[in-house]
């Protein structure tokens, strides 16, 4: 299955009725924020396993989140492998953390 497959599938479950449906259950459920930032306005509803991968999830309300559009793009950009976790910052990062804990009190 090919690439513009994947986004036509997609968009065939965020285009139908039944998604209409899914989308006010969801947002009822996450009382209309953002459920990472609290935001209320640009509201998008996220499917937490992509479609892509997760099809048979689509129309699972407990696959489905609501976010604001910052949120959902920056969750997008890590899906597609950006901002992912890379070990050496990781290890950089945790350096620092000890650095931090052993601070040059002057005593
Ligand atoms: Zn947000």
């Amino acid at each position: 299955m090919g690439l513009r497959e994947h986004k036509r599938h997609s968009a065939g479950v965020t285009r139908g009725p039944r998604w209409k449906t899914m989308r006010m259950k969801a947002l009822d459920r996450d009382g209309w924020a953002c459920v990472q930032c609290g935001e209320r306005r640009r509201l998008e509803i996220d499917h937490v396993q992509p479609v892509r991968t997760h099809p048979e999830l689509s129309y699972v309300l407990a696959n489905l989140q609501t976010l604001c559009g910052r949120c959902h793009a920056r969750k997008t950009r890590i899906e597609v492998g950006m901002g992912q976790p890379d070990p050496a910052r990781e290890a950089w990062k945790s350096l620092l953390r000890s650095m931090q804990r052993n601070p040059n009190n002057g005593d």
